[in-house]
């Protein structure tokens, strides 16, 4: 390799591969998890059908049921109609073998979320609470945990993992949560908290926990492609291309909410100015109106006071639709996705800005119209971060090797 360094070469030659993976059928995947991903999806199979579906042998397809009845997680449910000869036994998902815990971590505290396998909520709690120090916050989420699972009769031993959305970078590999913005968080080690918890930790952050979410659950079940805007205090971005998370070599992909669009804009705690964040985010909303009003008005009162007309809040939204708009027009040509999802606190006020907003990408687009697009807003609401968190542990029950590429 005349002119290329042997280092470079290497990191090359690892991303191609990467790619080459982007499949899901083409990432190595045990047999057992092959079989429950069947049986996750149809609910009743027989082992026949299974046989056909995934081309396994019969004694292939008895093994490995026989060890996951024997886990847990599937069971016999009476036999199917023969076509001829013995009838064949039906097997079925058991959604409630185990649980999942979600836990998004916001500024102000935490939601919980405890789910089954199919991701239905049993149990959901929102709570306030300012941390001194990230030991102190887990032993709070150990104590709500606990409770939560006493009054559902649950046993920790059946909670197959607590998944963390947190607001920042996330080295997810390492379980390592790096950096959290306006916070002096840095690098908080995650594998340390799984003794106090007494089950496994995953963590992710929070915009592509909310992209899993709704990319598995919400709106968006069927499309390969989406990204994922969370706009709360800050504006994070989760991307998925053919149903993966595209994290990006220094896993920081998507952080679209420091993209920008005016370079003279206000300063951005990126150091930049004129981030799509200093628009958009609901800190920059009430910001606006404090500049406007001088006193401290809720985005919901924001809101309230756009749809009576007032002028100065009718300028504060219309500006907040104009960047969202060139925003969302920069994510649209860069990335021409199926879907482009608004989530977070700011999609609880969609539909004041929602028609104006994709009037105003597809206005003077060369590229695009309306109709070769879904912008919406996320049908999980403020709950996708919260159920992505949820769905990690689930995730690796599946797919062993994460949906990321
Ligand atoms: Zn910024």
């Amino acid at each position: 390799m005349i002119g290329v360094n042997a280092k470079e070469y290497g990191e090359m030659s690892e991303d191609m591969f990467l790619l080459k993976d982007i499949d899901r059928e083409s990432i190595k995947m045990s047999n057992s998890k092959k079989i429950l991903q069947c049986l996750y999806q149809e609910n009743q199979l027989t082992k026949q059908e299974i046989s056909k579906a995934l081309g396994l042998s019969i004694p292939t397809v008895t093994h490995n049921v026989n060890t996951l009845i024997d886990e847990g997680y599937i069971a016999q449910a009476g036999v199917a109609t023969s076509t001829g000869g013995r009838k064949p036994a039906v097997l079925q998902f058991l959604p409630d073998a185990k649980y999942s815990i979600g836990i998004d971590v916001t500024s102000h505290g935490y939601d919980m979320v405890l789910t089954n396998l199919k991701s239905e909520i049993k149990a959901t709690k929102q709570v306030d609470f300012h941390y001194k120090n990230m030991n102190a916050f887990i032993t709070h989420v150990r104590e709500e945990m606990h409770a939560m699972l006493k009054e559902h009769a649950i046993a920790v031993e059946h909670v197959l993992g607590v998944g963390f959305s947190l607001r920042g970078t996330v080295n997810k590999e390492h379980r390592i949560f790096e950096v959290a913005p306006n916070t002096d968080i840095k690098s908080i080690d995650f594998n340390q908290y799984e003794a106090i918890l007494e089950t496994k930790i995953y963590i992710e952050n929070e915009a592509n926990a909310a992209a899993i979410a709704e990319n598995a659950l919400g709106i968006a079940k069927q499309m390969r492609n989406l990204v994922y805007l969370s706009i709360n205090e800050g504006v994070g971005t989760g991307i998925v291309i053919r149903g993966y998370l595209y994290r990006g070599k220094n896993h920081r992909a998507g952080e679209f909410g420091h993209m920008m669009v005016n370079p003279h804009g206000p300063s951005c705690t990126c150091g930049n100015k004129g981030c799509l964040e200093t628009y958009v985010s609901t800190k920059a909303l009430e910001k606006a109106c404090h500049d406007a009003y001088g006193i401290a008005i809720s985005v919901d009162e924001l809101f309230q006071r756009f749809q009576l007309k007032e002028p100065e809040a009718v300028r504060i939204v219309e500006q907040l639709i104009q960047y969202l708009a060139i925003g969302i027009k920069n994510i649209v040509n860069g990335l021409d996705p199926h879907y482009i999802v608004i989530g977070g606190s700011l999609s609880l006020y969609g539909d004041y800005f929602m028609s104006q907003l994709k009037e105003q990408v597809y206005n003077n687009n060369i590229f695009y119209k309306p109709s070769d697009h879904k912008i919406m807003l996320s049908s999980l609401k403020e709950k996708s971060s919260v159920l992505g968190a949820a769905l990690l542990p689930l995730q690796e029950l599946l797919y062993g090797s994460e949906k990321v590429i």
